[in-house]
């Protein structure tokens, strides 16, 4: 059984856990049961997913939420989407996961409005075999109606090696999306390798700047060039900039000199769950906490 090669790790916070064991290749050793271990956790409903605040530079407020899948294990507990989600790729498992966190966000969207919270903007990642399946946008669109929410609800968040793959499919695909109303954005932006102005051709309406440019924004020159040139060439072709990642006040006012729109970080927040990121909202919290009403 491939729990006996799993240890309960703590992390940084109270439920995250990883999967550890000491052997090398454990991975390997253990596929075959961390296949058939998710494809049953699928069955239990056993994938929640967590909301991350996104908050615009400009207001301190929050403006929406990244929408991270987590596999609430009933003996391990949290796992993380590295420990799963490429697992789910190569298995093709993504296809059902990524439907159900598709699901759980929209049923959550809804419930929101329903309690009266101001109407927000969920992002989804979509992963690269999701991204290849025609009827993605057909899904898509068959979601937002049963809850009864608007495209404008969805941001899909694609990677740049999956529209740089085969490009004129990736522009159809893109085209069709955008004309549910969604929005799209590239993310982890920075670690592929298309240039900025090949974006031109991509029908996308914002990028996020991978965190690994945002953590040494404030200490390596090169970062915060980096971090700066990609914000103004990014405006100036007409795209909305997240950086996500951020997590001290240094790099918080630096993008905010820069000019970045939208931030997410362990700076204001972690993922937390659906209740918690609603008490979160309602609490009226906002960063910086100087502007903060209470
Ligand atoms: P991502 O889309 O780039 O998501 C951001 C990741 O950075 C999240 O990790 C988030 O918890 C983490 N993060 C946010 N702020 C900070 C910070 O200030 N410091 C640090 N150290 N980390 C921060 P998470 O939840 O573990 O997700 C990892 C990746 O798994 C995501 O990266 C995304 O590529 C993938 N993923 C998550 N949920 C899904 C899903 O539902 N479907 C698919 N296809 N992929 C998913
Ligand atoms: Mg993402
Ligand atoms: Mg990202
Ligand atoms: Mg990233």
């Amino acid at each position: 059984n491939a729990d006996v090669a799993m240890y309960r790790v703590k992390e940084h916070g109270r439920n995250n856990y990883r999967f550890y064991a000491p052997e090398m290749n454990h991975m390997a050793l253990d596929r075959l049961d961390m296949e058939g271990n998710l494809r049953r956790a699928l069955e239990r409903d056993e994938i929640t997913v967590f909301y991350q605040p996104i908050l615009s530079l400009e207001s301190g407020r929050i403006i929406g939420a990244e929408a991270l899948a987590r596999w609430n294990h009933p003996r391990i507990g949290m796992i993380h989407p590295p420990e799963f989600i490429p697992l789910a790729e190569e298995t093709g498992l993504i296809i059902p996961l990524g439907e159900r966190v598709l699901r759980l966000v929209c049923a959550q969207l809804a419930a929101w409005r329903k309690a009266g919270l101001p109407p927000l903007r969920a992002a989804i990642n979509i992963s690269a075999r999701q991204f290849r399946q025609d009827d993605l946008p057909r899904l898509v669109g068959r979601v937002l109606d049963e809850a009864g929410l608007a495209g404008d609800a969805l941001e899909l968040e694609l990677t740049e090696s999956m529209v740089m793959h085969d490009v004129d499919n990736a522009i159809a695909m893109l085209r069709e999306l955008k004309q549910l109303g969604v929005d799209l954005a590239l993310d982890d932006f920075g670690t592929g390798y298309s240039s900025l102005s090949y974006l031109k051709r991509f029908p996308i309406d914002a990028l996020k700047i991978d965190r690994s440019f945002v953590r040494d924004i404030d200490s390596e020159a090169d970062d915060a060039a980096i971090a700066h040139a990609v914000i103004a060439m990014a405006h100036s072709l007409g795209l909305r900039v997240i950086a996500e990642g951020v997590e001290n006040e240094a790099q918080l006012e630096l993008l905010r000199r820069y000019g970045c729109d939208d931030f997410q970080g362990f700076l204001f927040s972690r993922a937390v769950p659906a209740e918690e990121f609603a008490l979160l909202l309602k609490s009226g919290r906002t960063m910086p906490p100087a502007e903060c009403e209470a």
